[in-house]
């Protein structure tokens, strides 16, 4: 039978990444550096960020029957994970094709390949492994017919993580299954979709107000990441400021799926919301000390020696 901490149930893309002088305009070619290529995807990342810090840790996925679909299960395998859940084949692996210039601002195409064709029947086909993990954590990089099988799979005591990104507004049903909804600033507009009167949509309203408006929309609890100022966890009964520490960030790609990741795990272990918060700060800091999304996710150990 399975058992894992975590089952992350989304996307696996190839990144393609290209450094020019100057990203092209509408008609123009410019010529780059060499090709560089990195697994990615939000649910590939996740994957990789929780088995690096010893969680037992499975995917479900869809990639192509292709070179990039070979790399991303050799990712996931070196890291740990187990990949028996990952299909293959029905379409290419997702890539993002991303243009990056010397002042770090991209470009990015992103094709969803196989990602796209993870089915509700796919999900409903691994019921068995979604009811017997203790935290089942979802992006929006997969259709929303699939997530919204997701949830209608869990089991009574499996708790759902919802990252909403990339950002919609969500249907009731999916809400009300988030325990939390974890989201950074730019995504609580999108899922807030509210005009700018509208409480926690206001110009001067900050996370506490968004918080409230977004736990008027049904999740069981929310999570907002804030970048160096770390996040804000907040449920019906109480709110709290969760810090990160301060490090020399490099590049922050990749840090929101580490959080979201450590989050995770650290509830699948039972630990209150605040203190598996404060521990994925701490795992997001880390992750935005390094280059890359994959690369620069820490160990446990890692994050034990971050001081601050
Ligand atoms: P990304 O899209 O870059 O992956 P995100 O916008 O989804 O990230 P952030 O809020 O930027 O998410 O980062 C997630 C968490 O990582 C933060 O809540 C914080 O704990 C930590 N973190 C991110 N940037 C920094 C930083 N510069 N210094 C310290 N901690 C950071």
């Amino acid at each position: 039978m399975y058992d894992y901490d975590l089952l992350v149930v989304g996307s696996a893309n190839a990144d393609l990444v290209i450094g020019v002088e100057r990203r092209p305009g509408a008609g123009e070619t410019v010529l780059g550096s060499d090709l560089a290529l990195h697994p990615g995807g939000k649910g590939a990342n996740q994957t990789v960020a929780a088995a690096r810090l010893g969680a037992r840790t499975a995917l479900l996925a869809r990639v192509g029957d292709d070179a990039h679909g070979r790399l991303l299960l050799d990712s996931q395998r070196a890291a740990g994970v187990d990949t028996t859940g990952v299909l293959s084949g029905g379409a290419p692996t997702g890539v993002a094709v991303i243009t990056v210039d010397p002042s770090g601002d991209n470009s990015i195409v992103v094709s969803p390949g196989a990602n796209a064709r993870l089915s509700p029947a796919d999900v409903a086909a691994a019921a068995d492994r979604i009811r017997a993990a203790r935290v089942v954590s979802v992006q929006l990089e997969i259709p929303l017919e699939t997530v919204a099988e997701v949830v209608r799979t869990l089991a009574p005591g499996t708790r759902l993580v919802l990252n909403p990104s990339p950002p919609v507004e969500l249907p009731a049903e999916i809400l009300a299954a988030c325990d939390p909804l974890i989201l950074n600033e730019h995504e609580v507009r999108v899922v807030l979709g509210r005009t700018a009167e509208a409480p926690g949509a206001r110009e001067d309203d900050g996370p506490e107000e968004w918080a409230r408006a977004l736990l008027a929309l049904g999740p069981r609890s929310v999570v907002i990441t804030l970048g160096e100022r770390g996040a804000l966890v907040a449920d019906a009964g109480a709110t709290e400021l969760v810090e990160s520490v301060r490090v020399r960030a490099v590049d922050t790609t990749g840090a929101g799926d580490a959080f979201t990741a450590a989050l995770a795990w650290r509830l699948s272990a039972g630990e209150a919301p605040a203190d598996a918060a404060r521990y994925a700060a701490r795992v997001g800091a880390a992750a935005v000390t390094k280059e890359g999304a994959q690369a620069s996710f820490p160990t446990a150990a890692e994050v034990a020696a971050l001081t601050g």
